[in-house]
């Protein structure tokens, strides 16, 4: 079985096909894994289809402190858990705990669809493509970042979201082992955000003395679901879409969605109707719809939205899991806000 892409999502895949007894193969175009920029924050729910081993974790994740232009929203416990993962070494994991064989600096070409295995080039036929945000077709935004050391009074156990309503997009700040990444994504260009992001690096003492490592950039898929093949492949994670839109979220959602397209195609079940029947699939077109809402607000509308969520309907919104219960209890406090909410959901 192969699988294109030693990412997230073609782990997911390499996962779903090990487990099932099958031998995989991973082409993947870089020497490393994880060379892509990313935060590499995973929430820990109850959702994932792999133990992610104590020995991957940088950081454990414990207090989500949230603020809205400035104004600290709150900072809570209890409603998003999660881990800053080293990315390399949790792919690494994933891959070898089902003996896939991972090959390095080895591209598969989607034009003619063959890709070399030692010294025979082979026609790939069957299998999944996690090639990321390169191949998807929708909305994209870009994110910058740096990684920074000697920061002071940063809580290596929380991270810290800043929605700006102007830029609509997001400033964090997350731990990363005795490190601190910190960066902004948005409706902007690279040059605005790496103006905002220097402009807040200077403007918080806490990074007054701190020397920045590492320079980031990438694009985030924010456009919704993709489906379909390149060539005879099908398409997960990124590259399809599967990154949950108001968040950036994508390392959850990539995983799963090679889990489920992969298991679907080896039970000789159709893998995109089960991709878009799926659970990560709806939350994704879910969040999707209320990021088109947000963006036909006016900032002081996204504002007064962000600002009257409570914590828990924040995390169930970020997460993709929001429950009809809960918004039926707030039809009773807050009726106008829990009836838009339903309605962005329900897509009308
Ligand atoms: C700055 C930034 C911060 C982020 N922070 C977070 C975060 O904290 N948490 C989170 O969940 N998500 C985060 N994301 C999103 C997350 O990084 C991605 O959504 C996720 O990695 C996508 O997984 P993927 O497997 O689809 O693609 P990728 O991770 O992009 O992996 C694709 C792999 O395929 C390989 N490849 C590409 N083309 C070929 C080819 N032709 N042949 C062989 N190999 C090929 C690439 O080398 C790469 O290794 C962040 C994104 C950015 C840009």
């Amino acid at each position: 079985m192969y699988v294109v892409g030693g990412g997230p999502g073609g782990s997911g895949a390499a996962y779903a096909a090990g487990r099932l007894g099958y031998r995989v193969v991973v082409f993947e175009a870089h020497e490393r894994l994880a060379v892509k920029p990313c935060g590499r924050g995973v929430p820990v729910v109850g959702d994932f289809p792999f133990n992610i081993p104590g020995e991957v974790v940088l950081n454990r994740i414990r207090y989500v402190d949230l603020h809205v232009d400035g104004v600290r929203a709150f900072k809570a416990r209890g409603w998003i858990e999660g881990v800053i993962v080293d990315k390399g070494a949790f792919l690494e994991h994933i891959f070898s705990s089902v003996g896939a064989e991972v090959l390095r600096r080895s591209k598969y070409n989607v034009r003619s669809g063959y890709a070399r295995i030692g010294g025979d080039v082979i026609e790939v036929r069957w299998g999944v493509f996690s090639g990321g945000f390169p191949y998807y077709d929708g909305e994209r935004i870009p994110v910058v970042q740096y990684i920074v050391d000697k920061a002071v009074d940063v809580d290596l156990e929380a991270i810290e979201i800043r929605f700006d309503t102007g830029l609509l997009g997001y400033y964090y700040v997350f731990p990363h082992g005795d490190q601190v990444e910190v960066g902004v994504g948005g409706f902007a260009d690279y040059e605005t955000l790496w103006g905002l992001l220097g402009r807040f690096l200077e403007s918080d003492y806490r990074f007054r003395g701190s020397r920045i490592v590492r320079r980031e950039v990438a694009m985030v898929s924010v456009g919704g679901l993709r489906l379909g093949y390149i060539n005879r492949l099908v398409k997960v994670g990124e590259a399809s879409g599967f990154v949950l839109p108001l968040t950036g979220e994508g390392i959850r959602p990539s995983f799963i969605s090679g889990y489920i397209a992969m298991k679907a195609l080896l039970e000789n079940r159709d893998p995109v109707g089960a991709l878009r029947s799926s659970w990560i699939g709806r939350a994704v077109r879910i969040q999707r719809r209320l990021l088109e809402w947000a963006k036909s607000l006016d900032p002081q509308g996204r504002r007064r939205l962000l600002l009257s969520l409570s914590p828990e309907e924040h995390a169930e919104i970020a997460l993709g899991a929001l429950r009809i219960p809960r918004l039926a209890r707030s039809v009773i406090s807050k009726p106008r806000l829990a009836l838009s909410l339903l309605a962005r959901i329900l897509g009308f």
